[in-house]
């Protein structure tokens, strides 16, 4: 910027000053003596250095407005109007203002004013130095854009201030939150109001008041806690310069103000310096104002001054002599107005002119609209600027590694509380339990070794704490608060948030999220087939042992009753044989034993040698083959679905298998994303299976996932668990039984979750970034996932499918029929034996010999592979006796007898 001049020149010209005469210019200054601003100093200098220039004279006259009224106000401007006043400048109270404009405009009097609300709507012959309201709305949003403020709090002190705030409020994008808007108390006590803000996690806050107010608020902010590195503040009041703010420099607060003046610019620095000199000169007195406490609006009234003058020496130069014969206007009538007026509010509106406040330039309405503000943020040194706002809009002028070095700077500086929860592979506490373990030691995880890998590229310490309500983070409509680890991010309990905490679109809304370090979809957790039980018996299972039961009633019933229908039919006593033509006796093929011959022989589908003649035997033995068919068949049908099936159910292979049926029931984590994905999504088979799991009784929802675990692993392939990839992965390879089903059914990641704008998000980023190039993420994956399982399925590999096993048979499904069989043969071998040795028993007594030697005869006849004949013996009961009286049989008949005889003894030897 241009110096405006030396100070020396300055005093020089001053005490060169004569006496003010007709063809002097009357400037009028309205002020209020004791606001503070100090505006007569500095208009007064101004018009000194005017005169110093020796173009016309100039009187400054001073109108001290302090408790006035409009009324009088306009009688003042006239009666100064018909002294000879040519130009009006302020005052600063906006009504004040408004009565000397319309005075102004009527007398066509230039009047210049330095309020922040525009005294009169635009069309008057006004000039506002002042940065127009509706273009600070759009510079103040553009600078909320660009701090990426998409929701804040608007605090303010006055009602103006919504009129004011107006334009930020339009210049909004209509994808950003909602804003919420706060009056300030007017007694001076906000606490109330930031208890509010601190309850509903508000914590961005445009702070719309004096700076007085604002100092006195932001120690009410520190009072309750909320200045800290996650709470902003955006002061709209341009005289951030002023506040005195070192008491808050340490607490990380993020505190950004915009300014017109910068107290650091020569411009005003040197302007002050002439101030005070000319003040000293010519009152004896300094000028009680510095670089730091000039306010913006007295750097504009002496900024005024210059434009006027600036306008009046343009117009002197084409048309100096309607200046000088201009005659005093008159407000009384005939009403005459002062003549250059409406030719020199013209030029000021063409015209530019470089002040202590930027290059003025007002509109063809005597608006202020082009102008430049620093944006300034405090820091530990005081404020820093970050950015401008000019017309076109903001530009940072910070470099991104000074930002990030401020960042990095304060996240060594504290301890970084991260909130977890135990859950799965993620966290859990050291086994054994160690009771003298505190902070970090007692846990151990992929969470925790994530933390202190990125801890390890950022220098930074940290502790973990486990979230109360042991949630992931749910909104609560009736407490309008978030639960779990959301809560906690938004209470200012943590700084981080880590588990396996799912990215989702409502929780982004809320807090601010990592990159994912671990990407996952939802998926079926079910129970593994269960092996059928090994059972040498299982042949027995097609029925049940009740029907075995009636089988064996049955088969003896229908035996017995055969033996007596039998003996009670004459048609089943016949003679002794085809030979025998006169038989002297009948025989019954039907005894007892041939009963239960015959009925067992037709129970194993083999027949009989012995068959029914008469009628009703023939009926009891046709129902019976009607029975055994039946009975066989559907064992038969039943034994190989019995031997072969090994898995309860191994219907289910997709979600979609699982949707169609009913038997199995499914359902989720109840407050987590899995079940939100059901909730809110549009696809109809999703849909309806929410509608499914809403209405089943009992409830399917889980309290979290480690109760769904074991739900599915207590049932009985009857509950289905909707739980995430990464954890399902882990719950199979902890429980054998355990199985997954089917793809996945969305797309989604793990983050770490930082509480809503904190400045810690880009560089656990980039340390995020750097471990997964290195590829540490995937090292930790391993060891937490397959290294470090406990009780895991060692050596096992995980089957990720339901499909059944192998239906084939082996020896533990059939071998019990081996084992009927073969104590089927031990027992005919020990009744043979005993056969044997009863007949030897017999031998020896009729043919008069030792039962040894009777045994080692028939031993050795039975041992006699080529004898295949045998004598018959000398004396037989069994079968019928030869009797004496009896005719010689002829040699057919003797061969009859004895192969009848022999068979009778051979099959049925019990036959008396
Ligand atoms: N990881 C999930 C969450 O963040 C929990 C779940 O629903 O399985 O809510």
């Amino acid at each position: 910027m241009v110096r405006l001049s030396t100070p020396a020149l300055v005093i020089g010209a001053l005490l060169l000053l004569t006496a003010t005469s007709d063809a002097t210019f009357k400037l009028v200054l309205f002020y209020e003596k004791n606001d503070g601003l100090h505006q007569d100093i500095v208009f007064n200098y101004a018009v000194s250095m005017f005169n110093n220039l020796h173009v016309y004279e100039f009187q400054a006259h001073l109108e001290d407005v302090t408790g006035i009224g409009s009324f009088q106000l306009s009688q003042k401007a006239c009666a100064l109007a018909a002294q000879g006043a040519v130009a009006f400048f302020g005052p600063q109270q906006p009504a004040l203002a408004a009565t000397v404009a319309s005075v102004a405009k009527s007398l066509e009097i230039p009047h210049l004013v330095t309020t922040r609300q525009a005294p009169l709507p635009p069309g008057m012959h006004t000039v506002n130095l002042y940065p127009d309201a509706d273009m600070l709305a759009i510079a103040l949003a553009d600078v909320a854009r660009a701090l990426e403020w998409r929701s804040y709090t608007v605090l303010y002190e006055d009602d103006e201030a919504l009129s004011r705030l107006q334009g930020v409020l339009q210049a909004r994008d209509p994808s950003q939150l909602p804003i919420m808007l706060r009056k300030m108390d007017p007694e001076g006590d906000d606490r109330p109001t930031l208890k509010k803000m601190k309850h509903n996690a508000e914590m961005r806050v445009v702070l719309d008041c004096s700076p007085q107010r604002t100092v006195e608020l932001l120690r009410q902010t520190r009072e309750l806690g909320m200045m800290d590195v996650y709470h902003s503040f955006f002061l709209t009041n341009l005289d951030a310069h002023t506040m005195d703010l070192t008491e808050f420099r340490q607490t990380g607060a993020n505190i950004t103000a915009v300014r017109l003046l910068d107290p650091n610019e020569n411009t005003i620095r040197d302007a002050i310096t002439m101030w005070d000199q000319s003040e000293l000169m010519m009152r004896g007195r300094r000028f009680p104002l510095t670089a730091r406490s000039v306010r913006t609006e007295t750097a504009l009234m002496y900024d005024a001054a210059l434009f006027y003058h600036h306008a009046l020496v343009k117009l002197n130069a084409s048309n100096s002599e309607q200046l000088l014969s201009a005659e005093p206007a008159e407000c009384r009538l005939p009403l005459r107005r002062y003549s250059p007026g409406l030719l020199l509010s013209s030029y000021m509106m063409g015209t530019e002119k470089l002040g202590t406040t930027g290059t003025l330039r007002v509109d063809s309405h005597g608006r202020r609209k082009d102008f430049s503000l620093q944006v300034v943020e405090l820091s530990k040194e005081g404020f820093n600027e970050t950015g401008k706002w000019e017309l076109g809009g903001y530009y940072t002028t910070r470099s991104s590694q000074d930002l990030d070095s401020q960042i990095t700077e304060s996240l060594q500086s504290k301890l970084i509380i991260v909130s977890s929860r135990i859950g799965g592979a993620f966290l859990r506490f050291k086994e054994p339990r160690d009771p003298t373990a505190r902070g970090n030691d007692q846990f151990e995880g992929y969470s925790l070794d994530l933390i202190a890998a990125i801890a390890r590229i950022l220098n930074m310490t940290f502790e973990f704490r486990l979230v109360p309500d042991s949630q992931y983070g749910a909104f609560n409509p009736k407490t309008q608060k978030w639960t779990g680890l959301l809560g906690e991010l938004l209470e200012r309990r943590a700084d981080l948030a880590i588990c396996d905490l799912t990215i989702t679109y409502v929780r982004e809304e809320a807090v601010d999220f990592t990159m994912p370090f671990m990407n996952l979809g939802i998926s079926i957790l079910y129970k593994k087939a269960e092996k059928a039980e090994t059972n040498l018996f299982s042949f027995l299972e097609p029925f049940s042992i009740d029907v075995w039961i009636y089988m064996a009633t049955a088969y003896l019933g229908v035996s017995l009753l055969l033996f007596v229908l039998a003996r009670a039919s004459p048609y089943e006593w016949e003679g002794g044989g085809p030979h025998e033509r006169n038989p002297t006796e009948l025989e019954n093929n039907f005894s007892l034993l041939n009963s239960l011959w015959f009925t067992i022989g037709s129970l194993m589908q083999q027949g009989s040698d012995v068959l029914p003649k008469a009628v009703s035997t023939r009926m009891v033995a046709g129902m019976w083959w009607f029975f055994t068919l039946i009975m066989i068949s559907s064992y038969t049908a039943n034994l190989a679905a019995f031997l072969t099936v090994t898995r309860m159910d191994d219907s289910i292979k997709n979600v979609e298998d699982l949707a169609k049926q009913t038997k199995i029931k499914y359902g989720t984590y109840a407050s987590g994303s899995t079940a939100a994905f059901f909730r809110e999504s549009n696809n109809s088979l999703y849909q309806r299976m929410w509608t499914v799991m809403n209405q089943a009784r009992p409830s399917v929802f889980t309290a979290d996932n480690k109760e769904g675990v074991e739900r599915v692993k207590k049932g009985k392939g009857d509950y289905a668990f909707f739980m995430e990839s990464t954890s399902i992965e882990y719950e199979t390879r902890k429980n054998c039984d355990l199985v997954k089903v089917g793809g996945q059914l969305d797309s989604k990641g793990y983050g770490i979750a930082l509480p809503p704008g904190s400045p810690y998000r880009k560089m656990i980023n980039w340390a995020i970034l750097k471990l997964q190039q290195a590829g540490e993420l995937k090292v930790l994956k391993n060891r937490w996932w397959v290294e470090n399982v406990p009780d895991g399925c060692a050596g096992q590999e995980v089957d990720d499918s339901a499909a059944s096993d192998s239906p084939d048979l082996d020896l533990t499904n059939v071998g019990g029929v081996f084992l009927v069989l073969v104590f089927g043969c031990i027992a005919a071998f020990l009744v043979a034996i005993l056969e044997f040795l009863w007949n030897c028993r017999k031998i020896a007594v009729e043919e008069k010999m030792t039962p040894w030697e009777a045994m080692k005869k028939e031993l050795r006849f039975a041992v006699d592979l080529r004898a295949d004949t045998k004598p018959v013996p000398k004396s037989s009961d069994a079968g019928s006796e030869p009797e004496e009286e009896e005719a010689a049989p002829t040699s057919a008949d003797s061969f009859m007898r004895l192969q009848m005889n022999y068979d009778q003894y051979s099959v049925n030897p019990q036959r008396q």
